[in-house]
């Protein structure tokens, strides 16, 4: 029996000739920050209608950056959701500051604005991660209003959310900054890591362009502190720009995928995407059922591939030694304990989508949950 694997890069990349791209940067002999790198930041830019990109050597670096750009510095506070993989979280820490966790809207799962507003009062952060979780724009017209009201400028992680909209606005062009991952994975992935930050904000652009090497003003002039080296390099913005133009096809095949797995559990008892609009990019199709680990082992044995995103709340990792700041976090423990990603990806056969349906109907049908 062959299996249905979670993802397949052969399959998420095919179609897309990447050996051109390659040749061309392999004929340049120029590796780091030329002409591809600016090309893509450029087109990049223009694909989510805002003024500025500056590319990084991954996500995680992107969310760290930004946060220094607008100005976090060590002891500061910043509020972050703790169902995100702790990615937030690293970069928070990275600085030295302090993740304020919030808990999660029960429908979406991505911030819940009302805990927003009360963590605003009690904690006073610096700033805010807001993370478009699953490919899910969140709630974000009403966070802005309520961080701008409080004056705490907003970072959007959409590493899982490259080309989610709402109307004619994208995910990263709500908030003061929006950061990004091309991990080969993501929806807009590389031949390894990258990253990237937009905004419209010509001054945080150029910090962020002085922050990503060494604080540079200049070659050799160190002009600003918390600098590093975060740069993409040459052939992962030539294989990027390659597939950018993918990106919108590739969105619409993931949401087909959903709205398959959508219909086809309408009468089973699990909860599925809220959002099968064009503010729903599909990075992750995710349900949630209180029998979630019995249900993966079961689709185990069918080979079928599903995973957990994700299982350990970032307030309940070890790291903190039990110190961590947050409200109740009722929404997101729930959460971590029951929910279960189903393969979702560009390339994913239609029979292989069948066969996940059938053995998730299965699993309800034999045990008799449904
Ligand atoms: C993947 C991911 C990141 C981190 O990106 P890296 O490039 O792996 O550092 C950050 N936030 C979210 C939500 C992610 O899924």
């Amino acid at each position: 029996m062959s299996t249905v694997p979670f993802f397949s890069p052969r399959l998420a990349n095919a179609g897309v000739d990447l050996h051109e791209p390659v040749r061309r940067v392999l004929a340049s002999y120029w590796y780091v920050l030329g002409s591809e790198v600016l090309a893509f930041e450029r087109e990049y830019a223009e694909y989510l209608k805002v003024r500025h990109c500056v590319s990084v050597a991954n996500g995680t670096d992107a969310i760290e950056l930004a946060l220094r750009a607008v100005g976090v510095a060590a002891g500061d506070r910043v509020a972050v959701t703790a169902n995100a993989g702790f990615y937030g979280s690293t970069a928070v820490l990275k600085i030295g500051a302090a993740p304020v966790y919030v808990d999660v809207d029960a429908s979406t799962l991505t911030m819940s604005c009302d805990q927003l507003q009360r963590a605003l009062h009690t904690y006073s952060p610096k700033a805010i991660v807001v993370t478009h979780l699953y490919g899910q724009l969140a709630d974000i017209e009403k966070i802005i209003k309520v961080a701008t009201d409080a004056g705490v400028p907003v970072i959007e992680d959409c590493a899982q959310a490259h080309g989610a909209k709402r109307g004619d606005r994208f995910a990263g062009s709500y908030g003061a900054l929006g950061c990004f991952s091309f991990y080969p994975t993501k929806n807009l992935g590389a031949l390894g890591d990258g990253g990237a930050i937009v905004t419209d904000n010509e001054e945080w652009a150029g910090r962020l362009r002085q922050l990503r090497q060494y604080g540079w003003s200049t070659k050799y002039h160190v002009a600003i502190n918390g600098g590093c080296n975060s740069r993409l390099d040459e052939l992962q913005a030539a294989v990027l720009r390659a597939k950018l133009p993918q990106l919108d096809a590739w969105n619409d095949e993931r949401r087909d995928i959903a709205r398959r797995y959508n219909a086809a559990f309408a009468h089973l008892p699990v909860r599925c995407p809220s959002s099968l609009g064009s503010d729903y990019v599909a990075h992750l199709y995710v349900i949630r059922t209180e029998r979630r680990d019995e249900l993966r082992q079961f689709l185990a044995q069918r080979g079928i591939a599903a995973e957990v995103h994700y299982p350990v709340a970032d307030h309940l990792q070890t790291v903190h030694d039990g110190g961590a700041e947050a409200n109740a976090l009722p929404v997101t423990e729930t959460a971590c304990s029951t929910v279960l990603s189903l393969p979702c990806f560009p390339g994913l056969a239609r029979e292989e989508t069948e066969r996940v349906v059938g053995a998730v109907l299965g699993y309800f049908d034999e045990a008799g949950h449904s």
